[in-house]
């Protein structure tokens, strides 16, 4: 289960759309459309590798992150 609330979640997608509406990167609007995808299958806030929830204050920064910050160093090594 995850610790997301709905406001939180609602305040996330609302941040996801306007990042989609918005003059970013191709790269990064991928990631966005992945990440709203999630949300309408409830597997959104999830760590794509390990499984745990991500932190809050994570998503607030990044709201497309797939991983936890664990994963994502692990990865840059
Ligand atoms: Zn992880």
């Amino acid at each position: 289960m995850s610790t997301l609330n709905t406001s939180k979640l609602d305040f996330l997608a609302h941040t996801l759309r306007q990042i989609v509406a918005g003059q970013i990167e191709p790269r990064r609007q991928r990631l966005v459309r992945q990440a709203l995808s999630r949300l309408d299958s409830d597997a959104y806030g999830y760590c794509q590798e390990c499984g745990i929830d991500i932190p809050y204050r994570d998503l607030e920064q990044q709201p497309e992150r797939r991983c936890c910050s664990r994963c994502e160093s692990n990865k840059e090594r």
